[in-house]
């Protein structure tokens, strides 16, 4: 079986796609945490932060740049929002493809559960 989130950014699987080019793939989270909830990830596999090479970091940081930019899109910047990127187990990640989580669209609690 191939990675989820690849499969997404190959469109072979189905999304609802904000934003793409040739590094990275935005899409609607299928389960929204939040008003404003979407996915920013490359089209890249790296499979957890822990995979990640000193020569990803442009590319890492797109994925910043990339989420800023849909969240101005989307009208919440000035209010507020949250970046997520969980790492393994204890991190609370269950696809193994890294993805940035934007969330936005009502307050946030901190710290998170
Ligand atoms: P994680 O728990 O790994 O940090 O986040 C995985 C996220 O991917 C979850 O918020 C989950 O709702 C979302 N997700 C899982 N499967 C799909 C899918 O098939 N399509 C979309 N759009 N999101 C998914
Ligand atoms: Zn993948």
């Amino acid at each position: 079986m191939e990675c989820l989130f690849c499969s997404i950014a190959k469109q072979t699987i189905p999304a609802d796609i904000i934003y793409q080019d040739d590094d990275v793939i935005a899409f609607h989270d299928i389960a929204p945490q939040a008003p404003n909830h979407f996915l920013v990830i490359p089209k890249k596999h790296i499979t957890t932060i822990n995979d990640l090479e000193p020569e990803d970091a442009s590319l890492f940081g797109k994925l910043a740049i990339t989420a800023k930019q849909i969240a101005t899109a989307q009208g919440i910047a000035d209010n507020g929002y949250r970046l997520v990127m969980n790492c393994n187990e204890d991190g609370g990640q269950t696809v193994y493809h890294i993805h940035l989580h934007v969330l936005g669209g009502r307050k946030l609690q901190w710290p998170p559960g």
